[in-house]
């Protein structure tokens, strides 16, 4: 029976090499798996499977892997590599990095703002001469704006950062109602953001507020057109998220990080997301999309010429990178209320608790979910047991 799935975890610093196979059938396992000096064989009477691995590492040649049965379907085979290449690891690494924000607002631009459950008017039409990102990749801008000793914004001035933006709260119209830092929409009572400590300036959360009469300026015909455009971000991937929110971790530990996040969804419902990062990335080895086949000559000489190849099935792998992470998802009053006293004690150790919009939520929580399912079997032995689900999100370009 052929292979349904392989996933290879490279580990540099210990030099194993787990290696998943799923669907491989019980009773042929030991005997048709080869290992060779340039990578993986599975022999099945006149068919091969080869997984080429020596571009990443170099294996003992005809050494015998040690075999976990995960379960029905999957069984686990530890290699000792000879060595294990760096450069291409390396390489990987030094590629993924923080990718500016798709703001869609521009200097350009003419627009409201509203709160959006009550379309109550927030900004009125105007345009701002300066449209940047926070200068550092903060959720917490009272601490950045702070430290980079920058003088309260002016009325034309607007900072962003991920779900939020900062204005001078003289721009605000009357539809704001103020409870000691925190802003509320005055008609529906929902928080709209808060009050920085440099005010007059005010922290406004982009999943509360919707943009409307957005107008362009034409430069050639001298005045503003009218243009579609409901979201202030264009949406973000799993991996552009982890890497910001990454920036505004608490360290828990020299081996793991923790992130505390909050969203309201559409129905006003609170949810929280606790996570515990580690802090080693992991080098992830997956099948590539596209195969190809080849025929190999066989070394028995004596063979018919028919008989004197054999169909090799060749599987390319393609390195990834990705984050181990264990984490809890409370998404209703019943799960909130079961967890209270493990959120009381994130909340105790004051780790900063930080608002992303409900669709960010979502796009973690996928991301999590479709990972989950092989990740506790490739972390073999397992992490010390906690709460939570045990989890992958893999490093995309996008
Ligand atoms: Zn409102």
């Amino acid at each position: 029976m052929p292979l349904e799935s392989l996933i290879i975890s490279l580990d540099p610093e210990s030099k194993n090499i787990n290696v998943l196979l799923v669907h491989l059938d019980e009773q042929e396992k030991k005997q048709c798996i080869k290992v060779t000096e340039d990578g993986l064989r599975w022999l099945q009477a006149n068919y091969e499977q080869f997984v080429p691995l020596d571009d990443y590492v170099t294996l003992l040649s005809g050494s015998a892997p040690a075999f976990v049965k995960v379960n029905e379907r999957a069984t686990l085979l530890k290699l000792n590599p000879l060595s294990i290449e760096q450069q291409p690891l390396e390489e990987q690494i030094s590629a993924v990095a923080i990718k500016p924000l798709p703001c869609q607002l521009t200097e350009a631009m003419s627009f409201k703002l509203r709160c959006n459950h009550c379309n109550l008017d927030l900004v009125s039409q105007r345009s701002f001469s300066c449209i940047r990102p926070v200068p550092k990749h903060s959720m917490q801008p009272n601490k950045v704006f702070f430290s980079e000793n920058m003088r309260p914004l002016y009325p034309s001035q607007l900072y962003y950062g991920l779900n939020f933006i900062v204005v001078n709260a003289c721009v605000l119209d009357s539809g704001y109602k103020r409870c000691n830092e925190r802003i509320h929409c005055n008609r529906c009572l929902q928080q709209l953001g808060e009050l920085l400590q440099f005010q007059p300036s005010a922290l406004l959360f982009v999943d509360t507020i919707c943009i409307s009469n957005i107008r362009h300026l034409d430069l050639r015909m001298r005045k503003y057109i009218e243009c579609p455009l409901q979201r202030l971000f264009r949406p973000l991937s799993a991996t552009q998220l982890l890497l910001r929110l990454l920036q505004n971790a608490t360290p828990n530990g020299p081996d793991q990080l923790r992130i505390f996040l909050k969203t309201v969804d559409e129905y006003g419902q609170l949810q929280y997301m606790l996570l515990r990062v580690d802090n080693r990335l992991r080098h992830l080895l997956r099948p590539k999309l596209s195969h190809s086949e080849r025929r190999e000559l066989l070394k028995e000489k004596n063979k018919a010429l028919e008989q004197a190849t054999q169909l090799m099935h060749v599987i390319n792998v393609k390195s990834l990178l990705a984050r181990c992470i264990r984490y809890n998802y409370f998404r209703n009053d019943e799960q909130l209320s079961a967890h209270d006293e493990m959120i009381q004690e994130w909340r105790k150790v004051g780790i900063p608790m930080l608002r992303i919009a409900h669709d960010m939520m979502m796009t973690l929580n996928r991301e999590l979910q479709s990972n989950m399912y092989w990740v506790p079997e490739l972390e073999h032995p397992l992490p010390a047991k906690t709460d939570g689900r045990l989890s992958y999100i893999i490093y995309s370009k996008n």
